[in-house]
C-alpha cells in the first residue's frame, strides 16, 4: 500500500476525553473514530489489525475443532422470553419493534439462537459433541462505555458453543477451548493469565475461567498465588486474612457458650457524630482490622446485614451467590435505620433481628470496636461469638494484599487485567428452558450438556496497545502489526531514493510481505513521528546511501538500526517473518 492514498489520518495531540493511552494512540494513529459514545468506524489500518485477530482466532478455533456459523444479530424477543433471559437481561440488552410491532432484540451475545438451533438440527447422541463458533458484531447499551474499543457498546467478539451428551464431554471440550485460548493469546504476543471467575448472571453449574491481559488499565484484579498455580479473579477469589485465627474464640467458650476469655468485658462508647472506621481509628487510637463494620443491604426486597472486619470489603458477588438473590443493593439511609434503630454509622451485628452473614475473618478478631445499633454509640472490647452470635460464617469479603493463598497459604499478589476471553460451563441451563434435546444409545431423550466460549476481538486491539506502547507510539507484535515493513524514502525526490525504494516495495509485495511505503513528499520528521504512532514492527528507511544500495533497517521495538545493502535487509526481513 502507498501511504499517500491510505486514508490514515494522524493527530498531533490526543482528543481530551480519552483516558486510556490505548485509546488515544488508537485515535492519534488513524487506527478508529468514534461514531457514537461507545460505537466506533475503524479506518484501513485498524481494520487490517481486527482481520488479524480474527485470522488467528478463526485457525485455532479450526484446529481445535470447531465449526465456523454466523447467526442473526437480529434476535427476536421470545427467544430470549423462552430462556428466562429477557426480563433478567435489563438495559444492556437492546430492545426494538419492527413495522408489526413484533418485538426484537439486538443480539449481545448467542446462546439462545445457537441452543434452539442445535437442538431443531441433531437428535440423536451419533451427532454430538459438536462445538460452534461465530466471528460477529455484538450489541451491548453499557452503562459506561468508556477507554474506546475497551468497552464498547457495538463491538467484535468471537464466541463458540459446545455440545454434548455428557458432563464429561463437556469436560473435554471446555479443556479443549482453555488450549485453544492459550495458543490464541501466546500467538497474539499478549502477556496474559487465566484465572478462575464468577460464573455471573450468565449462570451454569460448572467452572468459568477468565483470560486476563495484563494491564495497568484493566478494570479487573487479579489475585494470583507466588508460589502456586492458583489465580482468581478477585470477585471470585479466596484467602486467608493476614491477622486471623480462624474460630480461635469458639475454642474459648465452655459448652453452654460462656465466654472464659481472657478478655475484659465488652462496654458501651460514647462516639458522638464518628461514624467511619477512618473517624474511629483517629478518634480511638484502634488499628481498623479490631474494628467491625456492618453493612446493611437489601437482597431481593428482604434486608440482610453482612459484617466485615475494618480493614475488609464485602465482596457483593459472594454474598448474592450465598442467598441466591437476583439483585443486592446497599440500603438506602432509611431502611438502616429502620433496622438497625440508628442512623447510617453506628450498625452492628448485637440485637439485629435481620439475618446476618459474618465473614470468616470477623471470628478471629479479639477486643473489637463495633456499632451499637443506637446513635452515637459504640461497643468496644468486643469479642465475636461472645458478644454476639456468629451466625452463617462463610467467605464475604475481597482478598487483600497481605492475604494468604487459599490452597498452599504463600503470600498472595495482586494485579490488574482486562478480560479479553471468557469460557463456561453452562451445563444444561439452556437446553431445559429451549428443548435442546437428543436420544441417547438407550434411546431416552436427554438435554445436550453446553458450554460457551467468548474472545472479545475488538477489545484486544487496546488491549495489544495497553502492553505495547512508547511514549512516541504503537509497537505491534508481528503476528497482529497491520503492516509487517514499512518502507521510508528520505526524499521522494530523490530519484535515486526512489528508484531504489520502489524496487524493494516491488520486490517485498512479489514475496508475500505486507508493505507500506510512505510515498508521501513530506519532511523525513514528519514521516518517522508518524511511523513511530503507527508502530509497524520493522521499518526500513532508504537515504543518500541508496545510491551506494545500502538503508538502514530498523526494529520498531529494540529501536535498534543497522545499515545494510538491499539484499540483506531482503533477507532479514524474510528470516524475521518465517518466525511468525
Ligand atoms: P465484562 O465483565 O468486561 O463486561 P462480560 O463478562 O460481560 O465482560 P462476556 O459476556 O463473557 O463479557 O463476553 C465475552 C468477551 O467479550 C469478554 O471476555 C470481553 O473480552 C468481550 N466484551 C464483553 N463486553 C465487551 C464490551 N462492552 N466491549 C468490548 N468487548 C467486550
Ligand atoms: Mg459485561
Amino acid at each position: 500500500m502507498r501511504q499517500s492514498q491510505l486514508l490514515s489520518p494522524t493527530l498531533r495531540e490526543a482528543p481530551a476525553d480519552a483516558e486510556a493511552v490505548s485509546h488515544q494512540l488508537l485515535l492519534r494513529a488513524g487506527y478508529i473514530r468514534q461514531t457514537a459514545a461507545g460505537v466506533y468506524s475503524y479506518l484501513p489500518l485498524g481494520r487490517r489489525v481486527l482481520r488479524k485477530l480474527e485470522h488467528i482466532v478463526r485457525e485455532e478455533m479450526d484446529m481445535a475443532g470447531a465449526q465456523e456459523v454466523l447467526l442473526p444479530a437480529i434476535q427476536p424477543a421470545e427467544l430470549w422470553q423462552r430462556s428466562g433471559r429477557y426480563a433478567l437481561y435489563g438495559p444492556e440488552l437492546i430492545r426494538f419493534h419492527d413495522r408489526h410491532e413484533r418485538e426484537f432484540a439486538l443480539g449481545p451475545t448467542h446462546e439462545e439462537v445457537i441452543t434452539t438451533l442445535v437442538g431443531g438440527e441433531v437428535n440423536s447422541y451419533r451427532r454430538l459433541p459438536l462445538t460452534m463458533y461465530q466471528i460477529q458484531t455484538k450489541f451491548r447499551d453499557e452503562r459506561r462505555p468508556r477507554f474506546g474499543l475497551l468497552r464498547g457498546r457495538e463491538f467484535l467478539m468471537k464466541d463458540a458453543y459446545s455440545f454434548d451428551t455428557d458432563w464429561e464431554g463437556l469436560d473435554r471440550s471446555y479443556w479443549n477451548m482453555y488450549e485453544a485460548y492459550h495458543q490464541i493469546f501466546t500467538r497474539m504476543g499478549l502477556q496474559f493469565r487465566a484465572v478462575e471467575a464468577d460464573p455471573g448472571s450468565i449462570g451454569g453449574e460448572g467452572g468459568t475461567h477468565e483470560f486476563m491481559a495484563l494491564a495497568a488499565i484493566g478494570e479487573d484484579t487479579i489475585v494470583s498465588c507466588s508460589s502456586c498455580a492458583y489465580a482468581a479473579n478477585l470477585e471470585k477469589a479466596q484467602s486467608i486474612a493476614a491477622h486471623s485465627s480462624r474460630n480461635e474464640n469458639k475454642c474459648e467458650m465452655t459448652a453452654d457458650g460462656e465466654s472464659i476469655t481472657p478478655y475484659p468485658v465488652m462496654t458501651k462508647l460514647h462516639t458522638p457524630n464518628i461514624r467511619t472506621i477512618g473517624q474511629l481509628k483517629q478518634a480511638l487510637g484502634k488499628a481498623s482490622q479490631q474494628m467491625i463494620k456492618t453493612l446493611i443491604y437489601v437482597a431481593d426486597g428482604q434486608a440482610v446485614a453482612v459484617v466485615v472486619r475494618g480493614d475488609h470489603e464485602v465482596n457483593e458477588i459472594k454474598v448474592k451467590n450465598t442467598l441466591g438473590v437476583a439483585e443486592l443493593q446497599l440500603a438506602d439511609a432509611e431502611t438502616t435505620s429502620r433496622v438497625t434503630g440508628a442512623p447510617v454509622g453506628f450498625a452492628g451485628p448485637r440485637g439485629l433481628s435481620i439475618p446476618i452473614l459474618v465473614d470468616e475473618a470477623v471470628a478471629g478478631v479479639k477486643d473489637a470496636l463495633m456499632g451499637a445499633n443506637e446513635v452515637d454509640y459504640h461497643y468496644d472490647h468486643v469479642v465475636p461469638g461472645r458478644d454476639f452470635t456468629l451466625e452463617r460464617i462463610g467467605d464475604y469479603r475481597n482478598a487483600v494484599e497481605g492475604d494468604c493463598c487459599p490452597r498452599c497459604e504463600s503470600a498472595l499478589q495482586f494485579s490488574k487485567g482486562i478480560e479479553v476471553g471468557h469460557i463456561f460451563k453452562l451445563g444444561t441451563k439452556y437446553s431445559e428452558t429451549l428443548a435442546a434435546t437428543f436420544l441417547d444409545t438407550a434411546g431416552k431423550e436427554q438435554n445436550m450438556v453446553m458450554g460457551c466460549y467468548g474472545i472479545g476481538i475488538s477489545r484486544l486491539l487496546s488491549a495489544a496497545i495497553e502492553q505495547h506502547h512508547d511514549e512516541h507510539g504503537i509497537i505491534w507484535p508481528l503476528a497482529i502489526a497491520p503492516y509487517q515493513v514499512h518502507l521510508v524514502p528520505v526524499s521522494v525526490k530523490d530519484a535515486e531514493q526512489t528508484k531504489v525504494a520502489e524496487h524493494l516495495y516491488e520486490w517485498l509485495r512479489r514475496h508475500h510481505v505486507e508493505v507500506l511505503l510512505d510515498d508521501r513528499d513530506e519532511r523525513l520528521g514528519v514521516k518517522l513521528k508518524d511511523a513511530d504512532l503507527m508502530g509497524i514492527p520493522l521499518r526500513i528507511v532508504i537515504g543518500k546511501d541508496a545510491a551506494n544500495g545500502l538503508v538502514e533497517l530498523k526494529e520498531r521495538s529494540s529501536g535498534e538500526k543497522q545499515i545494510m545493502t538491499v539484499e540483506k535487509a531482503c533477507l532479514h526481513i524474510q528470516a524475521v517473518l518465517e518466525q511468525v
